[in-house]
């Protein structure tokens, strides 16, 4: 049994954890943040909460299909059953198709909170500065200047502006392929305690936009074992507008995406009960390596996450499971 330390407890990490784990590996996670998760984030404002990154999850390959099925029969996360919508400048239409939607129960972090249950030790709000290799072990250093080890083997699973310091002075080569863009967005929250004024519009779960603005709305209180007593939508900036935005006054920015939000679904503006915009700089990757995961064998050293295979989920899911194999061979 070796103790591997996994740097990020996102959706990659989370995935190199369970596999550790299935081979009888003790793991210690670390995360900057107070929860796990990553970009599979949810917001509560008040009396309303959102998925406020990842809005679903599905699969292109048979092993993460397979571990789709599995937690859904554990119970973590179900089937999001709607038709989308597409929305253009000819208005709001019906787009069929026959993709199966996955989210989490009842919101997408409670799979993040299951899939980390397994871990040895969990290292919240702890943002690793620093990764040292003695001898044959890792040691790890927080920006409080709190020590950790000795691990065997070490995960880095951080998006990559993250990743090249920490490998810059450990594995220059692997740093060296960390020059990969995620693109920004803004994800705008908003809670309405009646129906917007275009009944076509309340029908709409999930759209794809077209727009200078907005390229995605959901209706998140339609997706399952959501709270019922208001009606939440979640709106997300397409890329390259919120790139000339990511500086701009925030409330600037809230009132443009209210303002699109109510010009795209054809609705009168009506004041929301509760809203939240939160600026994402680094949310999707826009050319990922296709690599799997990046691998330093002979320093027991591996790198995962959605921009290290391919992206979405089910990317950052797969470089998780690449990132792990590596100690399981050995
Ligand atoms: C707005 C938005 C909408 C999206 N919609 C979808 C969707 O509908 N479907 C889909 O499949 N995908 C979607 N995605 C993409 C999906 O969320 C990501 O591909 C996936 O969650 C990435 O997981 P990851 O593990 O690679 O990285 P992350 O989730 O970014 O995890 C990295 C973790 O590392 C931690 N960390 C960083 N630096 C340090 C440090 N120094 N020390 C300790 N911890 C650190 C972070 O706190 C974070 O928890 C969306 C993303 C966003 C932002």
């Amino acid at each position: 049994m070796a103790h591997i330390a996994i740097v990020g407890a996102g959706m990659a990490g989370l995935s190199a954890l369970q596999l550790l784990k299935e081979h009888g590996h003790q793991v210690t996670v670390f995360d900057k943040s107070r929860g796990s998760g990553g970009r599979l984030a949810t917001k509560k404002v008040g009396d309303a909460s959102w998925d406020m990154g990842a809005q679903f999850m599905r699969s292109h390959n048979g092993a993460f299909t397979k571990a789709l099925h599995q937690w859904q029969k554990e119970g973590w996360i179900q089937h999001w059953n709607f038709q989308p919508h597409v929305i253009n400048a000819d208005g709001i239409h019906e787009s069929p198709d026959d993709v199966e939607r996955y989210v989490g129960v009842s919101r997408m972090t409670a799979l993040s909170r299951k899939l980390l249950e397994c871990a040895d030790q969990f290292h919240a709000s702890t943002r690793i500065t620093e990764c040292r290799r003695h001898g044959e072990s890792w040691q790890l250093e927080d920006d409080m200047g709190n020590n950790f080890g000795d691990f065997d083997g070490l995960i880095i699973n951080t998006p990559p502006l993250q990743a090249q310091p920490l490998l810059q002075q450990i594995a220059p080569e692997l740093a060296a392929q960390c020059d990969v863009d995620l693109m920004p967005t803004f994800t705008l929250l908003l809670a309405f305690d009646q129906g917007l004024s275009n009944d076509q519009a309340n029908d709409v779960k999930g759209a794809f936009v077209k727009h200078p603005i907005v390229d995605w709305i959901s209706q998140n209180s339609s997706k399952p074992e959501r709270d019922q007593n208001l009606t939440t939508w979640v709106v997300h900036a397409n890329h390259d507008w919120a790139r000339t935005h990511t500086e701009s006054p925030r409330d600037h920015v809230q009132q443009l995406m209210l303002d699109a939000f109510f010009e795209v679904m054809q609705s009168d503006a009506i004041v929301p009960t509760e809203s939240w915009l939160h600026r994402w700089l680094y949310a999707i990757v826009d050319q990922p390596l296709h690599k799997g995961s990046l691998v330093d064998q002979q320093q027991q050293l591996a790198v995962c996450g959605d921009w290290v295979d391919q992206g979405a989920v089910e990317g950052a899911w797969l470089s998780g499971q690449q990132a792990a194999q590596q100690f399981i061979n050995n």
